[in-house]
């Protein structure tokens, strides 16, 4: 079974899916860890993000790993924490918008879902990477809880630049952030964790057979 979980950044996705994946025995697939890691490498190689075919045989070159752990790797280097930087959260858009990435990505992607059970999230899984996805969830919440949530994730980057970073990704990253027209939206703003999980765990036993 495919659950997805798409949504903007701070609605809660990573948080919910990994602990929705540990409750159900499913793989977990963050699908934003895979451009962010692909955004790492471009820039460190010091490639044009404009040129979106080279970008394109980049990733198709470098094929991202995520381990059990959670550790994500690229090019043989673990990139785990230096993605998770603001540098790579303002420039991921940039790289994530060109058609010749995410041909390579989805594809990727939809090889890692047909592996058994398993939790995606990212923005389009819904819409187009699992449009057959059995359980479909679109997380959103106000942006300044979004923000707030964000802040307390990274502390160091201070609450005004954080602020601005959320709204410009927001705006770049529009055009796939939709919700598939059977998602389940469910705004988390007032929610605590557990209660997101619960409800989509709801959807998910629904869905399995007795
Ligand atoms: O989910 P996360 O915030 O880590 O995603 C980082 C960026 O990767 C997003 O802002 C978006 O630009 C891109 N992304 C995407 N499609 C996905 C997942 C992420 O374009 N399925």
């Amino acid at each position: 079974m495919i659950v997805a979980i798409d949504g903007p950044a701070g609605a809660g996705k990573s948080t919910v899916a990994q602990q929705l994946a540990e409750r159900l025995g499913f793989r977990y697939l963050d699908t934003g860890a895979m451009y962010r890691a692909l955004t790492w490498l471009a820039l460190q190689r010091g490639l044009p993000l404009a040129d979106g075919d080279r970008l394109g045989q980049l990733a198709d070159e470098n094929p991202v790993m995520l381990d059990e752990q959670g550790r994500v790797w690229i090019g043989g280097t673990d990139v785990t924490a230096s993605i998770r930087k603001s540098d790579i959260d303002r420039m991921v858009p940039v790289v994530a918008r060109h058609q010749p990435v995410r041909q390579v990505m989805r594809t990727r992607q939809r090889e890692l879902a047909d592996d058994g059970n398993v939790v995606i999230e990212g923005r389009d899984i819904g819409t187009v990477v699992a449009p057959d996805a059995e359980v479909k969830v679109y997380l959103n919440a106000e942006r300044d809880v979004r923000a707030q949530r964000r802040l307390a994730e990274r502390p160091e980057i201070g609450a005004d630049a954080l602020a601005t970073d959320l709204r410009l990704r927001d705006q770049s990253d529009a055009a796939r952030m939709r919700p598939a027209e059977d998602a389940v939206q469910i705004d988390t703003t007032g929610l605590d964790v557990r209660d997101v999980v619960g409800r989509i765990e709801e959807l998910v036993r629904a869905r399995q057979p007795a």
